[in-house]
């Protein structure tokens, strides 16, 4: 050979864990660019994850790349990354990368900065104030109000308060209400809080975690809601900024990182350009943001699970809030937890990661407080409340069994209603999410409507008429009569939340009642109008699923009905009550502030179960130690480490026979573990797909790894996996 090769190791998205081989005539390519290469008959993106003068393929049958972009997209840290999720959880390294990175760059577009706005109220509106403005102008109003908080909004907050919220500013402007600036990233002014001293809690938790200095070290942050663990956060990134290069990783869940939460930092790093990482976010934003942090710039960023695979050339210090919240765990494709693949950036970084929570995931809790010394975590407790005059709610159940329940309601629980409509307080009505929404039933012969594509009952929307399935999104006209039997006595069951809404303004007809269903809560938008309409007190009566977002007071807010959740109680997912006592914990949170005492009713059969006892004296340590001898005892997370393979077909032998294969082959890989036999999960059938799954189960990770390796392998190449699709889902949080 006279010329010298260059050879590049390209990463494409395709289902073979394998990289392949290209020529370029350019010397220069790195590690870390994207390039289009010919793949088959199509063209594909990749990426460069090697660079070589060798190949075992013949010269003349190498192809050449077609177009290389110049942008360095990952450094070596995070290809680590990279190899680390692609080998732990079983996923191939290309899918791997390009799940990992912005979308925006697959399309290989070119650079983009986009214009920033900043938005805030002249001297004269200042003065005028909100009771100017012309009636029945909402959104106009909450604008406002949002600037006078604020100070100063950019376009994405103004926009989470109105989707309209061009021609309200236009409107504004007319008026010579606003003023607009051009905005560099960091020159943002917000309300200055402020700083409080620390409590000693505080400082004791603030001071171990320096002591460590720059090393490797997790800890759990444990304290309840408004016990000052964000106030700890701010300290220790001003102590991580004191470097000349550094920056801080915050990661938090999507429903929590609100504008509140965003301005808050904002307002104590004024001085420091900070970015949030999100999918609420336009691609170019994104895009933008993301190319601030992996240059060095942004030094502070905040982001929802992917971010963490974010390039951060100074990265100093992680940050989890909320550790135990399942958002952070990725339900496909690359099933990685963000937590864990945290622990593991920070230890190959070797800084500090610092997880903060009132209800610890048990896997945490167990590592902060039970492994043997030295423990895997450092432990640390905030014990109270920071602020002086805010207390616990008090909590009570009502027993449902002993009592007449009105279409859900109990007399106390409408009496307690009642009683903070006289007082001009808020109540808020807390359905637990899982599986409770009302089902059509024929009330002579007990027919109901069901999926003819999933094994799910169809869900009654009585407003629009139709039964909806909300696993395929199936829709169908409500009949209006039984079509097993005629009858026309048909009924909806159950308690959505459509007939809570209903019940509710039967029994307070002069009350405004806001009910936010799962996918009303899941846009920003929708969020933050809530958020201003409790504070400006435009609603009385609040019926939601999940509304636990984090850095929000309701000061009005006094007492909190949790509805049916004893499902829950007895449910066969193990997790279950671990789930919903961190729920109700944060539910419960969210009643009574400052002089205003809260309360909390739960209506259950079970009054006594100890779920409820804990959760009256707020002991979260009793609960979870209880629980944990629960799971010593059944073999379950976290004494032993699980790995779930689910599988579906259009038919279900094709699906039995691919999972008894593979649990014949698990069995023969290796005695160190237990392999279960094939199960249909809760759900049998989803869009006209038949399921099943088994579960591996080991008591050392090493050896469940070592046999996933060959295991997977021996997976892909299945011929029935032609008819089959299948995942393997490490350490799952569902089954
Ligand atoms: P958490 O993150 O645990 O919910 P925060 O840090 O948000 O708690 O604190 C709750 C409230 O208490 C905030 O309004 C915060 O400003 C205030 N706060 C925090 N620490 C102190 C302190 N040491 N003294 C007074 N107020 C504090
Ligand atoms: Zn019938
Ligand atoms: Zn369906």
């Amino acid at each position: 050979m006279t010329d010298a090769l260059h050879i590049l190791k390209v990463a494409l998205d395709v289902p073979l864990d394998r990289v392949f081989d290209y020529k370029t005539d350019n010397p220069n390519t790195q590690i870390g660019q994207y390039v289009v290469v010919p793949f088959g008959a199509r063209k594909m993106i990749g990426v460069v994850v090697g660079v070589s003068d060798t190949s075992s393929i013949e010269s003349k049958k190498l192809k050449s790349i077609i177009r290389l972009d110049p942008e360095v997209i990952f450094d070596e840290e995070s290809f680590k990354l990279f190899q680390f999720c692609s080998q732990y959880y079983h996923y191939p390294i290309g899918q791997t990368i390009l799940s990992a990175v912005p979308s925006r760059l697959k399309k290989l577009n070119t650079r983009a900065m986009v214009k920033k706005y900043l938005y805030r109220l002249t001297p004269k509106a200042l003065q005028l104030g909100v009771d100017q403005l012309p009636p029945r102008q909402t959104i106009l109003k909450r604008i406002v109000v949002a600037l006078i908080d604020a100070k100063e909004l950019d376009e994405a907050s103004l926009r989470s308060i109105s989707s309209t919220w061009k021609k309200s500013i236009e409107t504004l402007d007319e008026m010579g209400w606003i003023e607009k600036n051009e905005a560099t990233l960091d020159d943002k002014v917000y309300k200055e809080a402020p700083i409080p001293l620390l409590n000693s809690d505080q400082q004791e938790a603030l001071d171990a975690i320096l002591e460590k200095k720059q090393k490797f070290a997790p800890w759990l942050l444990y304290g309840i809601t408004g016990s000052g663990k964000t106030e700890v956060y701010i300290r220790l990134i001003e102590e991580a900024l004191k470097k000349e290069h550094a920056q801080v990783l915050v990661l938090v869940p999507e429903i929590n990182l609100t504008p509140q939460l965003e301005s808050r930092f904002r307002s104590r790093f004024e001085k420091f350009t900070l970015v949030t990482l999100h999918s609420h976010l336009t691609d170019n934003e994104r895009l933008t943001h993301w190319r601030l942090a992996k240059e060095g710039t942004a030094q502070i960023i905040i982001g929802t699970r992917l971010s963490i695979f974010t390039p951060m050339p100074h990265l100093s210090l992680i940050i989890i809030d909320e550790e135990h919240d399942a958002s952070f765990k990725q339900q496909e494709g690359l099933r990685y937890h963000a937590r864990d693949v945290a622990i593991f950036r920070a230890k190959s970084e070797n800084i500090p990661i610092v997880m903060g929570t009132a209800t610890p995931s048990l896997e945490t809790w167990f590592n902060a407080t039970k492994t043997k010394d030295p423990k895997k975590f450092g432990f640390l407790k905030l014990s109270s409340r920071a602020v002086e005059d805010s207390t616990l709610p008090e909590i009570k159940c009502i027993d449902i069994s002993k009592s007449t329940v009105l279409k859900g309601f109990s007399p106390y629980l409408i009496d307690a209603i009642r009683d903070r409509l006289n007082k001009k307080e808020q109540s808020l009505i807390f359905i637990n999410r899982r599986g409770f929404a009302p089902v059509l039933l024929c009330a002579s012969c007990q027919w109901t409507g069901k999926c003819h594509r999933c094994s799910s009952r169809l869900v009654v929307h009585l407003n629009q008429k139709r039964l909806r399935c909300h696993h395929c999104g199936h829709d169908e006209k409500m009949p209006q009569q039984c079509p097993s039997c005629g009858n026309t006595d048909l009924y909806p069951t159950g308690l959505g939340t459509q007939r809570i809404e209903e019940t509710l303004k039967e029994l307070f007809p002069e009350a405004r009642i806001l009910r936010v269903d799962r996918d009303s809560t899941k846009t920003k938008e929708a969020l933050n109008d809530l958020f201003l309409k409790m504070k400006n007190r435009e609603i009385d009566i609040l019926i939601g699923t999940q509304m636990l977002s984090k850095g929000h007071d309701f000061p009005y807010l006094s007492l909190v009905g949790v509805l049916d959740t004893d499902q829950a109680l007895y449910s066969p997912d193990f997790r279950a009550s671990e789930r919903l006592f961190s729920q109700l914990m944060q539910v419960s949170g969210r009643a009574g502030r400052a002089n205003i005492k809260g309360e909390v009713y739960i209506q259950t059969a079970f009054p006594n179960h100890p779920l409820f006892e804990a959760l009256k004296t707020h002991d979260y340590e009793h609960f979870a130690n209880e629980l944990l001898k629960e799971r010593a005892l059944a073999e379950l997370s976290p004494f032993v480490f699980l790995v779930l393979l689910k599988a579906e077909a259009h038919q279900l032998t094709h699906v039995m026979q691919f999972l008894n294969e593979a649990m014949i082959k698990a069995q023969n890989l290796s005695h160190q573990i237990t392999v279960y036999n094939p199960v249909r999960p809760m759900m049998e059938r989803l869009k006209g797909m038949e399921r099943a799954q088994l579960v591996l189960q080991a008591s050392s990770r090493v050896a469940l790894q070592k046999l996933l390796e060959e295991w997977v392998l021996y997976l892909r190449e299945n011929k029935l996996g032609q008819k089959v699709k299948w995942v393997v889902d490490v350490d799952p949080l569902e089954f």
